[in-house]
Formats: C-alpha cells, structure tokens, sequence
C-alpha cells in the first residue's frame, strides 16, 4: 500500500468532475495547476541563541471568481503537496458556498507545541513578512488552520499593517474581536458541520435525538463541535485529541468534557469514559462520524470496519478516493469537507466584509446568515446528486468546478 497523497487524490477528485462536466480541456488543464507556489525560508532565533530555520509555503490555486482565501497550518507534516491539495479543496469550497473567492493555503513545517511564546510570535511575523508580497485585503487573506489561533492571525495583521503603515485589519480573518474579528467566527467551522449534520439527518429521516455521534479532533473545529451536536439533540459518544479518547455509549458531557480538557490539556484520560486509542474511534459504534483532525484518516486499512452509516468531514481531506470507493460500495454516505466544513470561510467571508465596511454585526446575524448559505450549499450539493447519480463528494465538486469555469470563461485567458 502506498502513503496515501492528498494532492493526487485531489487531482482525481477534479479529473473525476471534468469528465463528468465535459470540461473543455484547457480549463480543466489551468485548474489542474496552482496559479502561484511560494516556498520561503523562516529563520528564527531559539531561545538558546542559535538560529533555526524552518520552512513555509503559501500556495494560490486560483483567483477567477476573486482574491485568494486560505488557511495557515503549523504543524510537522506540513508538506507542499498537501498545501497545493488544501488550496485547490478551498477554491471548490468557496464557489460552493458561493462567496467571491478563490483558494489559497499556507503553512510552515514546524510543531508549535516546540516554541515558546516568544519563539512562536518571531516565526509568525517572520513568516508574515516573507509571505508578504502574496498576501493583502484584495489579493490573499489568511485564517487559522491546525496549529494556527486568533493570536497569530494578530500577529500577522499586525505585521501586514506595520510595513504598509496603516492597520489592516481585513488582510487575515480569525483575529480577536479586539482587532477587527468578526462575532461567532471562533465556533463557525463546528457550527456549519452542525447546520450540515442536522440537513442530513433530516434528508435521511434519521431522528437527531437517537443519533449517536464520534468525533476525532477535539480542536478549533471539533471542541465546539461536541457543545453544538450536543445542542442539537445528538448523544456524542466518543471524542479523541492527539493523546487519545473516550467511549460512553451514554453519551459524553460537552461540559464535563470541556473542563477536564481545560485542567488536563487533553480530552483523553476524562474519567467519564473508556479510553480508545485514535484509531478505536474510527471504527466505534456510532451513527455519525465526524473526522475533524488530520488528513488521510479514513483509508482502505480501516474503511470495511468503519460502522457509522454518515461521515461528515470536518477535517480537510480525512477521507483517502480508495476509502471513499469502499464507502460507496458499503452504501454510506460521505458529506464532503467541500460542503461540510464550509462554515468556517463563510464567516471568515463575513468578517472580511465587516472589515472591509468597518461596521460590524451582532452573532445572531452571523449565525442566521451563516445557516441560510449553508443549507442553500447542501440542497444544490444534493441536487446534483440525484441528476449526476453520484456520491456527494462527486456532486459538490462538480458544483464547484463548474462555477470556476464559468467565471474563468467569462472572464477569458489573459493576454
Ligand atoms: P486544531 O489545531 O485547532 O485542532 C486539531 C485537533 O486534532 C487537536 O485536538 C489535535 O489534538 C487533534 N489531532 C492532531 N493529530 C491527531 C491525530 N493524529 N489523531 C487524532 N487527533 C489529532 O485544528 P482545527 O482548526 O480544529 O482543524 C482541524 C481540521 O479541520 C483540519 O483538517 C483543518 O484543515 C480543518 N478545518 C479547520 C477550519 C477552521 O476554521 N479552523 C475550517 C475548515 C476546516
């Protein structure tokens, strides 16, 4: 068995669509290539005195239908083929969602847990400042990503408006609301999974009071996820972080939950539970499985015993094409990260807006609108499934795809 790749698995993903759109040729060629590929060198001065430079990238799929929008990531497995896969699945979420983006991604080979605070701010900026002539309001927005927080998105705001001389703040969204961050951002990913969850459910005719629910990752996406499934009626039964999990087919407490992770630094070890390891929670007994971690988790090694009935991907890529063959040959359904964890760019869409007007909205607009683009996304997501006869992954990159076309078409092949 190879290593799976998420760039290769992202290039089938839109040869897959194209085939299906009929693609003119020279379209799908310019999809199939990021528009630019930035690698930079971050030097930093550790603590002790010496100096060590760590890697970054940011990546630009495409701007047809607008500037670039993407995430930051810090984190060891950082890899620049899997930076161009994040960029391209951003374009195709943005056009889903409809919002006037295009995808980008970025990320440096590093471990944050590493760095002290003062180490972490010094790469931030450094990185910020070598990123620096892709980035901007109306070229390139960043957001946080894994290993990436509201603090650094400060940081790179502050850095962006220090070198043009004046505060920016709609260069990156994520921020604290104390510089220009929008209301309801921090839980927005976990709150369209939720919006997205409770549709599906619905189209299935599946109760949400019985619905049982695992989710691996216990982060920016998956820790707001637990209170928000648990808000919906759902039982969540088994969360997991890098350290491990937690089983109780009773359902867990997104509060008992929330304050062991706040005294132990980790969900696992919650005494409220069984221990399971990372891999245990893939395959447990639950009804809906939310990946909201790491790519490539769900592969041809663990799929036949994958026992949920719905996965909905709040990670990025968690999914690998021979798993997700394996899935439709077993009848399951995949909600597609594309469509699923879209939540997140669409409030990110929003406090870019607030910045760019300087007039700011309270959270229940946020939500209200966050939820109305949301389940507009998934009924033409599901739409095109019943005219294509395909998987949901299928379908919404099919949406995706062809609403880039049709703006790289109208726009026309400069020069
Ligand atoms: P995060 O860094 O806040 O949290 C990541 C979580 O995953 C942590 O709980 C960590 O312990 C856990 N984890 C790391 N390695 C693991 C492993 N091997 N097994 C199990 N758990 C592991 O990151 P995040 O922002 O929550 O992002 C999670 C996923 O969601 C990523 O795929 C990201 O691209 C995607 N995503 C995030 C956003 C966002 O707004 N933050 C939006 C869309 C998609």
């Amino acid at each position: 068995m190879t290593e799976p790749s998420p760039w290769k698995a992202a290039l089938e993903q839109l040869d897959d669509a194209a085939e299906k759109l009929h693609l003119d040729t020279g379209v799908h060629d310019v999809l199939r290539h990021p528009k630019r590929v930035l690698t930079v060198a971050v030097p930093i001065r550790r603590e002790d005195g010496i100096t060590h430079v760590y890697t970054g990238y940011r990546v630009h799929h495409n701007t047809s239908r607008g500037p670039c929008k993407g995430g930051i990531r810090y984190h060891p497995s950082v890899a620049l083929d899997e930076v161009k896969a994040l960029a391209m699945w951003m374009t195709w979420k943005c056009a889903i969602v409809g919002i006037p983006y295009g995808g980008a991604k970025g990320g440096v080979v590093v471990d944050p847990k590493d760095l002290t605070r003062r180490e972490l701010e010094a790469l931030t900026r450094r990185y910020a400042a070598e990123i620096l002539p892709l980035i901007g309001p109306e070229r390139d927005i960043p957001a946080p990503d894994m290993g990436t927080d509201e603090q650094i998105m400060a940081w790179i705001m502050d850095t962006y408006s220090m070198n043009v001389g004046y505060s920016v703040p709609g260069v990156v969204t994520g921020k604290p609301l104390s510089v220009g961050g929008s209301r309801g951002r921090g839980a927005a990913t976990a709150r369209g999974v939720m919006y997205i969850t409770g549709a599906t459910l619905k189209h299935r005719g599946m109760a949400v009071e019985d619905t049982r629910v695992a989710i691996q990752g216990y982060g920016k996406v998956g820790g707001p996820a637990v209170r928000l499934l648990e808000q919906l009626g759902c039982i969540v039964v088994a969360v997991s972080d890098v350290n491990g999990g937690v089983y109780n087919p009773r359902g867990l407490s997104w509060k008992g939950l929330a304050d062991h992770r706040a005294d132990a630094g980790t969900v696992a070890g919650y005494p409220e539970g069984e221990p399971i390891t990372n891999e245990e929670l893939l395959t447990i007994d639950c009804d809906v499985l939310i990946p909201a971690a790491l790519e490539s988790q769900l592969t041809e090694r663990n799929a036949e015993d994958v026992r949920a009935q719905v996965i909905i991907e709040a990670a990025n890529g968690p999914t690998t094409p021979e798993a997700d063959d394996i899935f439709v040959d077993r009848g399951l359904l995949v909600v597609p990260d594309i469509l699923a964890n879209a939540g997140g760019v669409t409030v990110s869409y929003f406090e870019w807006v607030q910045d760019l007007q300087a007039y700011f909205w309270d959270e229940d607009e946020v939500n209200e609108k966050l939820r109305s683009i949301m389940e507009r996304a998934y009924v033409a997501v599901l739409d095109l499934t019943e005219e294509h006869k395909s998987p949901m992954r299928v379908a919404a990159t099919i949406l995706g795809v062809s609403r880039v076309a049709e703006a790289h078409l109208t726009r026309g092949l400069f020069p």
